[in-house]
């Protein structure tokens, strides 16, 4: 087989497309690795995209009709694993890039499982609890023959939640005519859901961000750190860290961001949002500074966990952090990429600083497909190991290519899938 004629990464033509800014980073590992073309040509192609319209009665008795996406990237590890988004913003190209994200994920994690993801184009906020049930049932029966506990599974994301998983389970097995747990993860607890999913993604941002600060030499009592988003990614994060010593000393939201230089109490600011609409407007434990103050403050780490592209060209420059820990999908331009590298800040990029939630997931499955519970401290030692192993493969991986710690993560999770496509064969 041939290899790839390239050398230099393609230019990226469309900067707000997902998926271009996915393959930019793709592309580079694929390189490196010395993929060829035909093993090249099948990675970046997604295996299945479904687009469905889903027809709802609305409270008002009026019909309103939503689209829905399903992508699956690839199945060659395992059934297809991803959330399913509620979003006004939802988009083919959105999906796709997710989907992908899933694949690179669950194989840096080495977890049998390919990637997908789904998404209804709605605004969750705008609907009743009633119609987002009916949205909810109507994109599962339309997918029926594209889920299923051996071949896609969905879980939550942006919009969804534990209830939304529920009512996925239930039309899927009543369709089906049995209980079928294992079809979806992120279920509530009382249905086959997990002990310790709710902290799973900010345990395994805390987790990497401890093994990449025993890299740089900094001990955690010593270390201060800032976290952009106190949602459930991030306030987690941030409570796990400062467990273990470390000052945090910002964290925002959509309010603003709140500095206090001896250390914001976490535990207090997670009650305040749990009494405040999810929100820390008004929350006085610490002074009021812009998000952009966040991102440049003089801290050792720097914690993204709120939502894509939030570290650009135009403020990657001004960050001081040593250490980069991507709670978020996607926070990292890929331009910005070049100048993080160049100002020789260590990122743990996203694809293994929160593949805890996809990891804890998968245990929820096991447990599902057993019929029966781990307790949560099998769960968080399972949990921790995995991702232990995974960072030390990546940063062996950054060291033995020369790359950032991003473009090895790409490397170990393409190898990973080429090798197991290669002794699968094909058509
Ligand atoms: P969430 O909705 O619980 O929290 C998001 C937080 O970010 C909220 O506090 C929100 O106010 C804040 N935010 C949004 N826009 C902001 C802005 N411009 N500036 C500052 N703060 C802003 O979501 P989450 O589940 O914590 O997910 C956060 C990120 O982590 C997303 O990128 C998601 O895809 C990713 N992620 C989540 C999980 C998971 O298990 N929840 C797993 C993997 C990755």
């Amino acid at each position: 087989m041939s290899k790839l004629k390239y050398v230099e990464p393609a230019p990226i033509k469309d900067k707000s497309n997902p998926f271009e800014s996915m393959m930019s980073r793709f592309n580079i590992a694929a390189e490196k690795l010395g993929l060829d073309d035909e093993t090249y040509e099948v990675l970046k192609s997604p295996a299945k995209q479904v687009h469905v319209s889903l027809p709802i009665t609305m409270d008002n008795g009026k019909k309103k009709v939503f689209e829905g996406y399903r992508v699956i990237h690839s199945n060659i590890l395992g059934p297809s694993k991803g959330g399913v988004r509620f979003d006004p913003h939802v988009n083919i190209d959105e999906v796709k890039a997710l989907a992908a994200w899933m694949t690179w994920k669950c194989a840096v994690v080495d977890i049998p499982y390919g990637g997908a993801k789904g998404g209804i184009k709605c605004n969750p906020r705008e609907l009743s609890d009633g119609e987002k049930e009916r949205l909810t049932r109507a994109y599962t029966l339309s997918l029926i023959d594209v889920f299923g506990k051996d071949k896609d599974i969905p879980a939550p994301d942006m919009g969804t939640s534990a209830k939304e998983m529920g009512w996925m389970m239930d039309e899927y097995s009543k369709t089906e005519g049995k209980t079928e747990a294992a079809m979806v993860t992120g279920k509530p607890l009382v249905l086959g859901g997990s002990l310790g999913r709710v902290e799973a993604t900010g345990r395994g941002v805390m987790t990497t961000a401890l093994k990449a600060l025993e890299k740089i030499s900094l001990t955690p009592t010593k270390a201060s750190c800032v976290v952009q988003g106190f949602g459930n990614v991030g306030s987690h994060a941030a409570l796990l860290l400062a467990e273990r010593g470390v000052k945090v000393k910002a964290i925002s939201d959509l309010s603003g961001a709140y500095w206090n230089d001896e250390g914001i109490d976490i535990q207090k600011a997670m009650k305040y949002t749990e009494s405040n609409g999810r929100s820390l407007e008004g929350f006085s434990d610490g002074e009021k500074i812009t998000n952009a103050e966040l991102l440049s403050a003089k801290v050792d780490v720097l914690i993204p966990a709120a939502m894509e592209d939030a570290i650009t060209i135009e403020n990657a420059g001004s960050i001081q952090a040593q250490l980069i820990v991507e709670g978020a999908n996607g926070p990292t331009s890929a331009e910005a990429d070049t100048i993080i590298k160049d100002k020789g800040i260590l990122v743990v990029p996203d694809i293994l600083a929160n593949a805890g939630g996809v990891t804890v997931s998968y245990f929820e499955w096991v447990q599902n497909r057993l019929g029966y519970k781990w307790e949560l401290d099998r769960v968080q030692r399972r949990s921790e190991r995995i991702l232990g192993e995974a960072f030390d493969k990546v940063f062996n991986t950054m060291l033995a290519y020369g790359v950032s710690m991003r473009i090895a993560a790409y490397i170990v999770a393409i190898d990973k899938v080429a090798q197991t496509m290669k002794y699968r064969g094909g058509f």
